[in-house]
C-alpha cells in the first residue's frame, strides 16, 4: 500500500501516511479559522484593497456582496458536509451547525488516514485553501533588497516595499534597508574585478539607489565611454560595476564626460 499523497509505503489499510495525515488535519483546521474573516469579506465595502488607488470606482453602485467570495464559502460549505458525512459514514441527513462544525468533525474522524478519496479530498481542500488566501490575506509585494551585508553570509535579502529594516534569515542580523542597498553597491565597486552586462548592471544600480537605465548604458558604450570587458556565452557585451560607477557619479560633468576613457 502506498499513500495517495506522497506515494511512501504505508500500512495496509491506510490511504495516507502519518505525515500527510497531520499535514491535512492541520489543512482542514486551518480551512476552520478561515470561515470568519471569509465570511468578513463578503461585504464589499471592506474588503482588503478597496482602499487601492488602482481599484475601479463604478458609476453605479457595487452590489452590496462579493459574488465569488459567496461562491467560495458555498465550495467550501458543500465540500466540507461531504467530505464529514463520508467520513462518519453517516446518511445524507446529518446537518451541520456551520461549516466549521462539519470541518472539526473531518478532523476528529478515525476514517481520515483510510478513506478512499483522501487524496481527492486533499487536493480540492488544498485549491480552497489557496483561493481563499488571496481573498482574505492580499499577498504583500516583496522585492529583492540587495546582498547581506554580512560577508560570511551575503544571501539576497527580499523585503515588502513599505519595509525600512530586514532581518537575515540565515545569519539572523537586522539591518536598515538603505544599509543593505549601499552596502550591496559598495561591494560590487570595490571589489573592482565584478562585471556584469548591462542589463544586470542597471538593474544592481538601481536597486541601489542610483537610477541607471540598460539603454544609457549601451549608449556609453556606443560612444567610447565605457569600454566593455569581455562577452558573455550569449555574446552581449559585460562591464565593470566600478567603470559604470565612475562615469554614472560623473553624469553632471559633462565636459569631463566627453573625456573619460576606461581601459579595459
Ligand atoms: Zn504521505
Ligand atoms: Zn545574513
Amino acid at each position: 500500500m502506498n499513500c495517495q499523497h506522497c506515494n511512501t509505503s504505508i500500512e495496509t489499510g491506510y490511504t495516507l501516511c502519518p505525515e500527510c495525515e497531520l499535514n491535512l488535519t492541520l489543512l482542514i483546521l486551518r480551512l476552520a479559522t478561515f470561515t470568519t474573516p471569509l465570511k468578513a469579506s463578503l461585504d464589499s465595502t471592506l474588503h482588503p484593497g478597496g482602499h487601492q488607488p488602482t481599484r475601479t470606482n463604478l458609476p453605479t453602485a457595487p452590489t452590496p456582496i462579493r459574488l465569488d467570495v459567496l461562491d467560495l464559502i458555498d465550495q467550501l460549505d458543500a465540500t466540507a458536509s461531504e467530505l464529514a458525512r463520508w467520513l462518519e459514514d453517516s446518511p445524507q441527513e446529518t446537518a451541520f451547525t456551520s461549516i466549521q462544525d462539519a470541518l472539526i468533525r473531518c478532523v476528529e474522524s478515525d476514517l481520515l488516514p483510510r478513506f478512499t478519496d483522501a487524496e481527492l479530498y486533499y487536493q480540492t481542500l488544498t485549491r480552497l485553501e489557496q483561493r481563499i488566501l488571496n481573498i482574505i490575506d492580499t499577498p504583500e509585494e516583496t522585492r529583492i533588497v540587495g546582498r547581506c551585508p554580512n560577508q560570511l553570509c551575503g544571501i539576497t535579502l527580499t523585503a515588502p516595499s513599505t519595509a525600512t529594516t530586514i532581518t537575515c534569515p540565515i545569519c539572523n542580523n537586522t539591518w536598515s534597508i538603505q544599509d543593505v542597498k549601499r552596502e550591496w553597491l559598495r561591494q560590487l565597486i570595490h571589489e573592482g574585478k565584478k562585471t556584469g552586462t548591462a542589463a544586470e548592471c542597471a538593474k544592481a544600480f538601481t536597486m541601489s539607489g542610483i537610477t541607471l537605465k540598460r539603454n544609457t548604458i549601451n549608449q556609453w558604450a556606443a560612444r567610447n565611454k565605457l569600454t566593455p570587458v569581455g562577452i558573455d556565452t550569449e555574446r552581449t557585451p559585460i562591464y565593470r560595476y566600478a567603470d559604470i560607477y565612475r562615469i554614472a557619479t560623473r553624469k553632471h560633468q559633462t565636459e569631463l564626460d566627453t573625456t573619460t576613457t576606461v581601459t579595459a
